[in-house]
């Protein structure tokens, strides 16, 4: 089976009926580009700059945050590499960094949250990535939005530094793109409100899950709550994908459903454009892609959000289909 993957290398992403998608690898650090190349993927869906701030013994400078961006957006030869500003809080905390001890820390100051209060260091971030962005293709995108002013506010931070640049005689890229994911359950709901001032939209399944469930997703007493194919979970995401398309807007997932078996049907019949995993997933969907006709399963997305009642019901749906196509 591998074998029969690694010869889908360098071949596109295209389903059985010839529908064309991308499948994108989520990293953490320059060093995973290698992994990146070797396993084909056509675009970078989620570079998670956390840990550029996690491996580092202070806060990184624009100058180290300009040269990591910069090495992987050129090692993409200008293929789009999406880049999150940094999500710090909930279980990721830096040494240097003492923050407030928290009942909550999923509920509490995270990711935007913890950038908007602290606007300098999302501003020197926000530099770094502009000065970036004229080496290829870069979308920014930020976390853990939940409120039109959380999106508002970032935006209008990023308009001011480019703005900055500019005078200045800094070069930032022309097809810069600016996203958010959709990771909780609030501007999941609103998505159809938010699509009309981003240029894409990124589900986060591995937070959308657990906020939307209630089951915090590293607690294994919970994990029966865990449930990516529970219709509450799906009508959230075809409800996204929908808004994004109705406003002319892409959509793609950052999260693990992206990459997992018995999502992916789903998430291809409900017209997911993008799907971003671990590279080591990759030539693995491709290949599963490359099985499934969308015709085929044009009627599964709306079964698996409104007829089944169980993520069980949809995990059985998908086994019957997957028996029909192997
Ligand atoms: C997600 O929540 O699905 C996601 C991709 O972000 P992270 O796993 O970094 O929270
Ligand atoms: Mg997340």
């Amino acid at each position: 089976q591998k074998a029969e993957w690694e010869k889908l290398k360098n071949e596109p992403s295209v389903t059985a009926d010839g529908k064309k998608f991308t499948i994108a690898a989520n990293i953490g650090t320059p060093n995973d580009m290698a992994g990146v190349n070797a396993n084909g993927a056509e675009a970078v869906g989620l570079y998670r700059t956390e840990f550029l701030y996690m491996d580092s013994k202070d806060f990184p400078t624009e100058e180290d945050q300009f040269e990591a961006y910069k090495e992987v957006i050129e090692g993409m030869h200008g293929k789009q590499v999406i880049i999150r500003t940094m999500d710090i809080g909930g279980d990721k905390h830096l040494d240097y960094w003492d923050l407030p001890e928290e009942m909550n820390p999923f509920l509490g100051v995270r990711a935007i949250r913890l950038s908007l209060q602290n606007e300098e260091i999302f501003r020197t971030q926000l530099r770094a990535l502009l000065r970036a962005s004229a080496f290829g293709k870069l979308g920014i995108m930020f976390p853990m939005i939940g409120t039109l002013a959380e999106l508002r506010k970032a935006k209008s931070i990023l308009a001011e530094e480019k703005d900055k640049l500019t005078k200045k005689g800094v070069k930032v890229g022309e097809n810069l793109e600016v996203g958010m994911m959709i990771e909780v359950p609030a501007a999941a709901v609103l998505a159809d409100q938010f699509a009309k001032e981003v240029d894409f939209f990124s589900i986060g399944t591995n937070d959308l899950i657990q906020y939307t469930m209630a089951a915090d997703r590293g607690n294994d007493n919970v994990s029966y709550l865990y449930q990516p194919a529970n219709p509450s979970v799906l009508r959230l995401i075809k409800h996204t994908i929908d808004a994004a398309h109705e406003n002319g807007i892409w959509c793609g997932m950052c999260g693990e459903a992206a990459g997992d078996n018995t999502m992916f049907p789903i998430l291809l019949s409900m017209g997911l454009d993008e799907y971003s995993m671990s590279a080591t997933s990759i030539l693995r969907i491709r290949s599963l892609m490359k099985k499934l006709n969308t015709e085929d399963i044009k009627e599964l997305a709306n079964k698996a959000c409104f007829v089944s009642e169980t993520a069980e019901e949809n995990e059985k749906l998908v086994d019957e289909l997957m028996k029909k196509v192997n």
